[in-house]
């Protein structure tokens, strides 16, 4: 046997379990795989993120203008009242659309205990969210209990 692997430049391990060397090449290509994964999930939350701060403008925007509309052009005070009120409620069902796609997209990673997990809706709306720091909120974590900051992170697969 030792002859064998001496012709065919291998060691002994090699010759016996040929399984290993392809089980070592699969695990490698599922590394792989799962890097890959990693950074096309990254990317996509990423892109989402970026839609819905651009959404979030454009709708404050939009709001200003009704307001600045209602305010300037001279229309009875009846309609003046109905289309504010319209306009507020259009900007809180916003406001919690937008709170949710915020909330949905990736994890949030509380820094006692690094569980990472997706908050349920209250806890998003009545955490505080850093604005120096983007993605920062302070939630109760489910894990440790603490009431923490939490990071947000695109994706649960983790870096090598
Ligand atoms: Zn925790």
């Amino acid at each position: 046997m030792l002859e064998l692997c001496k012709l065919l430049d291998i060691n002994v391990n090699e010759l016996l379990s040929a399984k290993k060397i392809i089980k070592e090449s699969y695990n490698e290509q599922a590394e792989e795989n799962l890097l890959e994964m990693r950074r096309e999930i990254e990317s996509q939350n990423k892109k989402i993120l970026t839609l819905n701060r651009i959404i979030t403008f454009l709708g404050v925007v939009i709001y200003v203008l009704i307001l600045l509309a209602v305010i300037f052009i001279e229309i009875p005070m009846v309609i003046r009242n109905i289309i504010i009120a319209l306009a507020l409620v259009m900007l809180l069902l916003f406001g919690v659309f937008n709170l949710n796609i915020i909330r949905k997209t990736g994890y949030y990673e509380c820094q006692e205990c690094k569980h990472q997990y997706i908050p349920t809706f209250n806890q998003m709306f009545f955490g505080m969210s850093g604005i120096t720091k983007g993605g920062i909120w302070q939630i109760k974590c489910p894990n440790c209990n603490k009431k923490c900051w939490h990071k947000k992170v695109l994706t649960k697969i983790n870096e090598k």
